[in-house]
Formats: C-alpha cells, sequence, structure tokens
C-alpha cells in the first residue's frame, strides 16, 4: 500500500502515519523526521535545512524530492510506504508522480486530515506547554509564533497539493479534529475501500 496523509502541521499525520506502520508493516516516510535527522548528524543538507527549518519555512523542493527519492529505494519501502510531510508544494507532488512513474509504481490513496485552524492552533501550544512540563524539550518550530508561519506555509504552499489529488481521484478526507481512536477508525474505512476497489 502506498499512501499519502495530508494536513497541516499539527493535524496529527505523525501519529497516524505510526500505526499504520504497525498495522500495515510498512515505513513511515517524513521529511521532517530526515530532515530533522540531517540536522542532528551535521550533513550538508542539515546545515542548508536548519535555518529555512527554525523559521517554520518550507526547505527546497529540490533537497525533499532527493531525499524521497532515495528512500523509496530502500528494501523497507519495497511493500509500500506512508508519506508523511511530503509532498508539500504541487512541484513536489508532480515530482513524485514522475519518480513513482519511472519505477512503475503508483499512489494507491491520499489520505486528507481536514483540520479547524484555530482549534489547531490551541492543540499546539497545549502539546508545547505539555512536552516542557514533563520535561521534555519543545521542538523549536512548536513555539507559537513559529506554528503560525509554519500554518501560513501551509496555507500558501500546500493547500494546493489537495486539489492536486482530488483531480486524480484518490483524494479520501478524514476529519482531523475527531479524538484519535476515531480517525484511526475512519482511515482503516479508507485502507479497506481502497483494497476492496
Ligand atoms: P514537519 O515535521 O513535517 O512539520 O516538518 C518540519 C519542517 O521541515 C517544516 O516546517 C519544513 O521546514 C521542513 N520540511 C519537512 N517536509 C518538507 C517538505 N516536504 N518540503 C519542504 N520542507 C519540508
Amino acid at each position: 500500500m502506498r499512501l499519502i496523509l495530508l494536513g497541516p502541521p499539527g493535524a496529527g499525520k505523525g501519529t497516524q502515519a505510526q500505526r499504520l506502520v504497525k498495522i500495515l508493516g510498512i515505513p513511515q516516510l517524513s521529511t521532517g523526521d530526515m530532515l530533522r535527522a540531517a540536522v542532528a548528524a551535521g550533513t550538508p543538507i542539515g546545515l542548508q535545512a536548519k535555518a529555512v527549518m527554525d523559521s517554520g519555512a518550507l526547505v527546497s523542493d529540490d533537497i525533499v524530492v532527493g531525499i524521497i527519492n532515495d528512500r523509496i529505494d530502500e528494501a523497507d519501502a519495497k511493500r509500500g510506504f506512508v508519506l508523511d510531510g511530503f509532498p508539500r508544494t504541487v512541484a513536489q507532488a508532480q515530482a513524485l508522480d514522475a519518480m513513482l512513474a519511472a519505477k512503475g509504481l503508483r499512489l494507491d490513496a491520499a489520505i486528507e486530515l481536514t483540520v479547524d485552524a484555530p482549534k489547531l492552533v490551541d492543540r499546539i501550544i497545549r502539546r508545547a506547554q505539555e512536552a516542557s512540563a514533563a520535561g521534555q524539550p519543545v521542538r523549536k518550530d512548536d513555539d507559537p509564533e513559529v506554528f503560525k508561519s509554519r500554518l501560513a506555509a501551509y496555507q500558501r504552499d500546500t493547500a494546493a497539493v489537495t486539489p492536486f489529488y482530488r483531480e486524480r481521484g484518490i483524494l479520501r478526507e478524514v476529519d482531523g479534529m475527531a479524538p484519535i481512536d476515531d480517525v484511526a477508525c475512519e482511515i482503516d474505512s479508507v485502507l479497506s475501500a481502497v483494497a476492496a476497489a
């Protein structure tokens, strides 16, 4: 199964992707996680991406497309994958189409977690407070002001990715504001429908 999880930052893509990894036995390909690992390792890509990520803006299409192109070729992704945080622009979506076509692969579904933006800002503020109360590090880009600029980047650059997949007939919408287990159930229904199609 080759899936994309779409939706703004904080919509719960990471949480749902991790569950899909367990039940489907396929890897979660998160460009955010891969970029954070590159920053932590101090690789040339990490050094280039760090300031952009800290500001909440988007890293260049070339960098993330290159990362995904290599990652899809790894052995654990042969049976499928869940993309989380990619594609974030129409150019990335087009590049993904082209790279999959070149490998003789296709996407099964793009699942959008729909949200209410003001409630989402509240959710992210709570997440940062809980992490800090538990003595865990708070991601710099979960600071409320940076989060708002990530949301703005989503609305400016990424909202157009949804119609891209709607036009291709593979977009499925799920209410991302529902409790985590309900979202999971809805996603399972989508997957059953896709598998039966
Ligand atoms: P995330 O963990 O998905 O919210 O990503 C954290 C940050 O990494 C984003 O705010 C961007 O700076 C960068 N990033 C992650 N994925 C992408 C992508 N597909 N395109 C451009 N920048 C990305």
